[in-house]
């Protein structure tokens, strides 16, 4: 389905990242599986997705540096030629209460989340405009939608990744290039893994469908956004919640 295509993936080295990079291989993209602290995850899924016959690179860059954004997608474009799907996945959580929370830790999760998305867009999308096609896929959250009492650095960054999605999916549209968000509900990673039992049965009673998703729900949201069945879909926030947020 996603044979010849040149997807980036942030954030792919664990977690729903490297789910989205394992399914898009698996559909036959090109993955450039994005990392910044763990090198040796991030090989390994490069060797998995090899090891089933399939293409994968890794390449460094902290996605909250503008200046590392250009280099690592003009790397990108310089090696394949083109990036048909971008997928902004990479994302932390610095969690406390608003009156608690430090300047650094609404900066660091903005700096990542937010302004890393709108990073690799502002370089992937010059190319993308001279292709007149291209995938992007933005990573928000539920809590970007909902709010979360001790998520209000969290919470901005992925409101703010809707906002940056909609406007981004209306400047591009008439060149052929569509922009969504997934908001993902709790997915079981390491980011949801801190959680206490006792908040995890707790969450899980209020998801209609009853359980954490699983990173591959994610990813299986991803693939269908980044094929040509959904063409006509653009400016769109996705949940994969089990009907947390409806
Ligand atoms: P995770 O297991 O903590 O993995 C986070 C990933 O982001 C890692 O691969 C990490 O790479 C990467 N990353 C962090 N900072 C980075 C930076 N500055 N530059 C490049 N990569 C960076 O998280 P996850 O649960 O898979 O979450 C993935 C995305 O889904 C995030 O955007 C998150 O906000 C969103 N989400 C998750 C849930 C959930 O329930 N899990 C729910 C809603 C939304 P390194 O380890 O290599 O640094």
């Amino acid at each position: 389905m996603l044979d010849g295509k040149i997807a980036v993936v942030t954030g792919a080295s664990r977690g729903i990242g490297s789910a989205i990079a394992r399914k898009l291989a698996d559909e036959g993209a090109t993955v450039v599986i994005n990392y910044n602290g763990s090198e040796e995850r991030a090989n390994a899924v490069k060797a998995e997705i090899e090891g089933k016959g399939q293409k994968a690179v890794v390449r460094k860059c902290d996605v909250s540096d503008f200046a590392s954004c250009e280099t690592f997608i003009q790397g990108v474009i310089k090696e394949f030629g083109r990036i048909d799907i971008l997928v902004n996945n990479a994302g932390i959580t610095r969690d406390g209460l608003l009156m608690k929370m430090s300047e650094e830790d609404f900066d660091q999760v903005l700096d990542t989340n937010l302004k890393g998305a709108f990073h690799t867009i502002r370089f992937a999308s010059r190319q993308m405009l001279r292709q007149k096609s291209g995938r992007i896929i933005n990573m928000a959250s539920v809590v970007g939608v909902s709010g979360n009492a001790g998520q209000a650095n969290y919470a901005a960054s992925k409101a703010g990744v809707i906002g940056l999605t909609k406007a981004t999916a209306k400047e591009l549209a008439s060149r052929g290039i569509t922009v969504n968000a997934i908001a993902p509900g709790f997915i079981e990673t390491e980011m949801t893994a801190v959680l206490s039992d006792k908040v995890k049965e707790a969450t899980a009673a209020q998801i209609p469908l009853g359980t954490f998703g699983q990173p591959e729900d994610v990813a299986n949201a991803v693939a269908f956004l980044a094929s040509d069945e959904a063409r006509y879909i653009t400016g769109q926030v996705l949940h994969v919640d089990g009907g947390l947020v409806c």
